[in-house]
Order: structure tokens, then sequence, then C-alpha cells
């Protein structure tokens, strides 16, 4: 149950110089909007303010064309001209009452410069961190001068775009200031190397410097790791971290703290909790009397409320619980907490970052669309005439459409053939650490329990003749899709004709019953040929139930696009602790004698491995066999009052979760009179500045 009074969460909190409305404190997250979709990134963070975060902050972003992320798109002020861009931002964020922070970047050895071919720099000579055969070069006193100097007018160019709050940051171990204080990037032998106090120097500088260039106006604010999860190789929070703390405690006005790498600090749900930050960071507040911000991926008042109550941080921060549900704030405020809507802790986001491409959320399709499709997270524009829908099919795509059209005042029937709801996400809630995707059924469904004009029907298996006779104008066709077990996927285009009457369980049926439909005792098999999490999964399944399991894979590593979302070395190191075996870099030859011949990628050299069931995670079939026969009847829709029959989802087309929800949403969007009105682009419009050059 919840408590009934979070006032507390809306107290203003000073910072320096500023005031944030409340303790709603999205942190700095990167969207792929960056500096190339200037309108995009501003409507996406004006949008935040408007559900209520107190502070919305940019992503990181670059202060110097020697810290040039290429091809990544974050945040960019090298000079004058990225202004403009940035004080659509400010303008939009200012424009609902929130304050406005920057992330002000130098990536040091974090970045090859692949765009301006500026040599990287670092305390020392060495490698750059990233896959480029690039080093980075150990920088001179004058060059830590000009570093300073840069970042004294990144940060004056950033009071003028209209910051509240300006970051010096030194975190994820992607940041200068952050190599310039971890000793194993920092062995130099002068006064910027060596001790912690000679390795914190310029950090202190800086923040010294931010503070006498912008300090009367605007906010400073750290942003630190405070450990690496890397024991005594790395920054540790009882150790060095909290000398960092003592040192500088009460130079900046506010710390923002959490973990590094990326990775730590953005942990997917299926490896940590809500909250899981605390035990790093919850003693900062006890050492500098500065506002600390802290995250955890909240996403319960209640949780929230503790945190401010116990003392742990100032404020709530959050980057994912504001994608997935950009007016929790408001939703809170208003006592709305059951239409909060939850982030499942996917990292689907953070893998469109790591793909170079705009943000999406599994949970909120309108992410990253906010300006390009005009989409807004909370309103969708009411159906102008009486409308009537039937969607076919309870899975994400099905239900997410029923939403939306609800909320449209569409008068909606949703039908579900299985006498539960939520389709695949129902299944693989059930997979080792996937329990909270539930909340992607959980949320629409308690969304469409209050709509009136909503009707819900489970255990209704419908047939095209069914559809034919029940008069409504519009079906949605969402029947999602079903899992092969012919082989056939990227590795093999054509079905493996050796595994005809072998013991082949498809993923299907290993999601829809558990592992009572494995009827050997002998060794599984997974050939994981999909690459993402479910063969992964399905293989922590197996082994968790006492099989001796084994997954083979064409790729060098177990779950491969997993790196996108932060997750792989995770998964390949718990599936090695649980005892799964892992066949790397091949494909599947034969079977035959309980013997499964796998061929190597390269060599096509054949090795065996026993094998008496074989669970092969390929690729899907949509289940478009009701669309086929309605869509044999089209002459006869007119007659049976049907206007349009559409595919959503995974009967469209199988894909992520993410996919099939915003196929859902868009349907729904875009039924209706009219033609619809094309995405927006942003290349066409480059933002226009002015050639007035302010920096001194
Ligand atoms: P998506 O991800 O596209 O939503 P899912 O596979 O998760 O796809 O969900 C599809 C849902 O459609 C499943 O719950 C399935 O039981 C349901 N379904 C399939 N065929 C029918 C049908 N003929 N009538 C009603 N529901 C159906
Ligand atoms: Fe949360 Fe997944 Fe949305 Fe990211 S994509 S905000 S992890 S629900």
């Amino acid at each position: 149950m919840y408590e009934t009074n979070y006032s507390q969460l809306f107290d203003p909190v000073r910072i320096g110089p500023v005031t944030a409305p409340n303790r709603f404190y999205q942190v700095p997250h990167c969207t792929g909007l960056g500096y190339r979709y200037p309108r995009s990134e501003a409507r996406l963070r004006g949008i935040k303010a408007e559900g209520g975060w107190g502070l919305v902050s940019t992503q990181e972003t670059e202060i110097h064309e020697s810290s040039d992320l290429t091809p990544y798109n974050e945040g960019r002020l090298w000079s004058e001209e990225d202004i403009p861009a940035l004080r659509l931002v400010t303008d939009a964020v200012h424009e609902h009452g929130s304050l406005a922070a920057i992330q002000l970047v130098h990536n040091g050895l974090h970045t090859a410069n692949n765009y301006t071919r500026v040599t990287p720099l670092a305390p020392m000579h060495v490698p750059v961190d990233t896959q480029d055969p690039v080093q980075a070069r150990a920088m001179s006193k004058q060059d830590i001068a000009a570093f300073r100097h840069w970042h004294v007018q990144a940060a004056k160019r950033a009071k003028r775009a209209g910051f509240d709050i300006i970051y010096a940051y030194a975190g994820h171990g992607m940041s200068l200031l952050h190599h310039f204080l971890l000793a194993r990037h920092n062995q130099r032998a002068d006064e910027y190397g060596g001790s912690l106090e000679n390795r914190l120097r310029l950090f202190r500088e800086v923040i010294t410097d931010t503070r006498d260039a912008v300090g009367d106006s605007c906010g400073v604010a750290v942003r630190l790791a405070v450990d690496e999860l890397l024991g005594q190789d790395g920054m540790q929070n009882d150790a060095e971290a909290r000398d960092v703390i003592e040192a500088l405690a009460e130079l900046p006005d506010l710390w923002d703290v959490n973990l590094s790498d990326w990775s730590n600090d953005s942990q997917s749900a299926r490896f940590s909790e809500e909250g899981f930050q605390e035990t790093y960071t919850g003693f900062v507040k006890s050492v500098t009397s500065k506002p600390v911000v802290g995250v955890g991926r909240y996403t319960s008042p209640d949780a929230m409320l503790r945190v401010i109550r116990n003392g742990l941080f100032d404020f709530i921060g959050a980057a994912r619980p504001s994608i997935a549900d950009p007016f929790l704030p408001k939703k809170i405020q208003s006592g709305r907490f059951h239409d909060i809507r939850e982030c499942i802790g996917c990292n689907i986001c953070v893998a469109s970052d790591n793909t170079c491409s705009p943000i999406r959320c599994t949970q909120n399709p309108t992410m990253g669309e906010e300006w390009r499709r005009d989409w807004h997270p909370e309103i969708i524009p009411a159906l102008s005439q009486r409308t009537q829908c039937l969607i076919i099919g309870g899975g994400p795509a099905g239900l997410e459409a029923a939403r939306a059209l609800g909320q449209r005042g569409a008068e909606v029937i949703l039908a579900e053939a299985r006498t539960h709801w939520g389709g695949r996400v129902t299944f693989e809630s059930q997979l080792p650490g996937l329990a909270t995707w539930a909340r992607v059924r959980d949320w629409r469904l308690g969304q469409l329990q209050q709509m009136p004009n909503v009707q819900l029907y489970l255990d209704s298996a419908l047939s095209a003749s069914d559809v034919m006779t029940y008069d409504i104008e519009h079906i949605a066709v969402a029947t999602g899709a079903r899992w092969r077990d012919d082989g056939l996927g990227r590795s093999h285009r054509y079905p493996l004709a050796f595994l005809n009457d072998q013991n082949v369980v498809s993923p299907q049926l290993l999601l829809a019953n558990g592992v009572d439909v494995i009827n050997d005792n002998g060794p599984v098999v997974i050939f994981d040929d999909e690459l993402y999490y479910l063969g992964g999964t399905l293989a922590e399944q197996c082994v968790q139930a006492g099989y001796d399991t084994t997954l083979v894979t064409p790729a060098a590593v177990v779950s491969p696009w997993a790196d996108n979302t932060l997750e792989q070395s995770r998964i390949q190191t718990s599936l090695l602790a649980q005892g799964v075996s892992i066949v790397p870099l091949h494909t599947l030859a034969d079977w035959r004698d309980g013997e499964l011949y796998l061929s190597c990628v390269y060599t096509a050299k054949k090795i065996y491995i026993e094998c008496k069931t074989l669970i092969p995670v390929t690729a899907r079939i949509p289940d478009d066999r009701l669309w086929q026969a309605l869509v044999n009847q089209q002459d006869h829709w007119c007659d049976a009052g049907i206007k349009t029959v559409e595919r959503i989802g995974d009967c469209y087309v199988p894909s992520l979760i993410a996919s099939a929800c915003q196929s859902g949403h868009q349907y729904a969007r875009n039924l209706g009179p009219g033609d619809k009105p094309a995405a927006k682009r942003e290349d066409f419009n480059p933002i226009k500045f002015s050639t007035t050059s302010f920096d001194s």
C-alpha cells in the first residue's frame, strides 16, 4: 500500500545560487539525439520538465574538438555556434519552471576523435579504451592549462545558453577528470599524478574554475563515480572515493554520485534491484553538507520517500524511470500512483545510444518521437467520430493498441485466446531475472481496466468467421509469432533436415510449459542463433532445473547483442558460474545417435557433443493465419461492416517487445480519417546560429 503523504518529495531544494522546485532530478542520460537532432532533444527534455522533473539534465556534452565522440551522438559545445541548439533545451525546460543542467565532458582517453582527427588526451601515453587502434597522448602542463581554459569557456557558453547547473564530470571512466583521479590511468610523476592529493588536483582546479567563471548565478555540480566494482584495482567507496569527497566536500554546490563504469551504473533488472546503488553511495551525505543526488532505478514512490526520509540523498536521481514515465513526478503529486508506467530495467534505451541511434523505450513508445512525430506521452488526440475497433491478441502490441485507442475514445473490444493476458511477456517474465518485464502487461491492463469504453475478453480464440459476424469497422490482428523448430535462422538459411524426428523442443513450448516439456534427462543443448537474451535465459532455466546444459552459438560470445544493453559480460559470467558449458563460433552440422555435430564458423571443422534435447533459438514466424483468412474474404468486408484489417506487433514482423508496443501505439495514433502527417526530419532544416562570437 502507498503512504498518503508524499509532500516531502516536493520540497524545494537550494543548489548554490539556484533552487530546484522539487526533489525529482533527471540525471544526465544519453538520448542518441544530441547535437544532430537538437529539436528532438529539446522537446524530449521539455516534456520531462512538463512531467514534473524539477531538474532536467543534458547528456554528456563535449567541450572541445579533442573530445569528439563520433560515431556517437552526444551533446556538443565546442564553440559559440553550438549555443542556439542548447538554448532550445533550456527554453523547453524553463517553460515548465524546472532547472536545466548540463554535463560538460572531456572524454580524455575514452575517445579516438574519429571526426576531428585530433590526438586524444590522457594523463599518460596509453591506448584509448575504445576498440580503435589509437593511442592518447600524455598531457603536458600546457595541455592541462588549455583543458582548464576549454572547460571554463564551455561553462561560460553553457551559462549563456541558459543552463542553471553546470557539471564537472568525473564518472563512468569516460571523462578526463576521472582518468586523472584513477591511479591506473594516472602514474604521472608531476604534481598532477601519484598521490591521491595530486591526482585530484585537476578535479579541484576545474571545480574552482567553474565556480569562479559561472558560480555567481549557476550551481556547480560534480558527478563522481564512488565505486568501480573492481575491488582494490579501482576506486572504492570506502577508500579513495571517501577521501576525494572529504577533500572536496564543500567545494561544489551539489554531489551527484553513482557507480562506474556505465554497465555498473545502469545495471539491468536482470542483475539488480531497485535501490541497488545505496550500499555504495549512501555514505556521501555524511561527508558533505551539500545536497546529494543518487540513482538506483527508483520507480516506487515509497522507495523514494524512504530514501529522502532516511537522509540517504536529497534528490531522487533518475534516468531510466524518467524515460519510461516522463510524468512520474506529476503522477505522484496528484496521487495517481497506479498510472505510473514503471521502467522494466531492460536497457533497450541504453542500446539505442550504444548503436548510435535515437532513444527508444520498451515501456514508453513516445520516447524519442516527441518532436519527430509530435507524440506526447500523456496526450493522444481524441477521435473525432464514433469508432469501433476489435483488437485480437492481448500481448504487448494488442494491449498497447487497445489502451491507446481507449484513451482516444474509441469503443474497443480486446479478445485474447488464452486465459491470461500479456502474450510473450507473461511467459518471458517467468524466466530467471525477467520478472519486471511483466510490468509491460500490468501497466496496460491497469489502464484498460479503468476505461468504460473498453471491453476485455479472455479465453476467446477468434476465427475469421467470428470476426465477419461482429459488424466492427476496424480490426487489428495482434496474434504474435511462434518460434521455429527447424533450425532456419541467421546461420542456416534452409530448414535442417537432420532435425526431423529428433527430440527438438522449440522455445515456444519451453516458454509456455516450462522445463517439464524436456522428456529426457540427458544433456540439453541450446543453439542460440538469435544472439540476444532468450538463448542465455533458457540455458539458465535448464541448468537451474538440473540439466547438463550446453549453449552453442555462432558468435564469439554468449548473447553478443546484449553488449548494447550492458548485460553481455554479466550474462556470460553468470552462465559459466552456474555450470553452463559454452561452445562459441559453431553452427549445427548433424545429429545422430545422441551426438550433435557442430561446425566451426571459420574452418568448418567438425566436433561433436552429447545431446538428447536440442532447443534451437533461431527465428520466429508471424502467426498471421487469422489475418490471412480475413484478407481472403476481403470482398465481403463491406457487407460485414469492416473497413480496415491490419496486422500489428509480432504478427506483422517478429521483433523486440519495444517494437510490439511501438507498433500497437502507432496503429492507435494513426487510426481514423485523413492522411497522417509524415514524421518530420531535422537534417533538412539545421538550426540557424549567430556568427557573433562571445568567446574571450
Ligand atoms: P505481440 O508481441 O505482437 O503482442 P504476443 O505473441 O506477445 O505478440 O501476443 C499475441 C497474443 O495473441 C497471444 O497472447 C495469443 O494467445 C493471442 N492470440 C493468438 N491468436 C489469437 C486468436 N485467434 N484470437 C485471440 N487471441 C489470439
Ligand atoms: Fe526502462 Fe527499458 Fe524503458 Fe530503458 S527501455 S527506460 S530500461 S523500460
